[in-house]
């Protein structure tokens, strides 16, 4: 279980700053996209996430996508948000992880996944010998399996000991 068990437990990616990578010497995020960086499936403008991810990388911070959505809207994020990153990563496997922190440059324990779901995100980022952050998802779409899965990522964070949001 204790796979499960994300390191932090933030509301949202804004919160991550260069001091508080520097803490845990980390030197890159590993981005999950939909309902961290932006709301699901969303193309609009999300000036505050791209003000956040460049304030990071001139910090010297590396940052990469890693989503299990299709490669053409990963690329159009990639793109606004000037930074790499992959599709289709078949996450929580740890495979893509690992690929994607020796793209950065970086040891696994180096880089930390930053997600908003306990069992793609969470689970491979600690499979894959990372940090784990986990967010409040920004906008839930309404399908039942999703319904279901929040209310046991809930549960068990309560489990840990940790806080879970009041609500998503
Ligand atoms: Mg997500």
């Amino acid at each position: 279980m204790s796979m499960l068990r994300p390191k932090l437990v933030l509301d949202h990616v804004s919160e991550i700053t260069p001091s508080l990578l520097a803490e845990h010497g980390l030197g890159g995020l590993l981005l999950d996209l939909d309902n961290t960086l932006i709301e699901y499936g969303s193309y609009q403008e999300a000036r505050e996430v791209q003000a956040w991810a460049a304030e990071l990388m001139l910090g010297g911070v590396k940052l990469y996508l890693l989503s299990n959505a299709l490669p053409e809207r990963v690329r159009f994020w990639t793109a606004r948000l000037g930074f790499s990153g992959v599709g289709l990563a078949s996450k929580p496997a740890p495979r893509a992880f690992r690929v994607a922190a020796r793209q950065m440059g970086l040891a696994p324990a180096q880089v930390a996944m930053v997600g908003d779901q306990l069992f793609t995100d969470v689970l491979g980022g600690n499979l894959a010998g990372m940090y784990t952050i986990m967010v409040r998802p920004l906008a839930d779409n309404a399908l039942p399996h999703t319904r279901l899965a929040r209310r046991v990522e809930r549960l068990v964070l309560k489990r840990y000991g940790l806080q879970p949001w009041s609500k998503t």
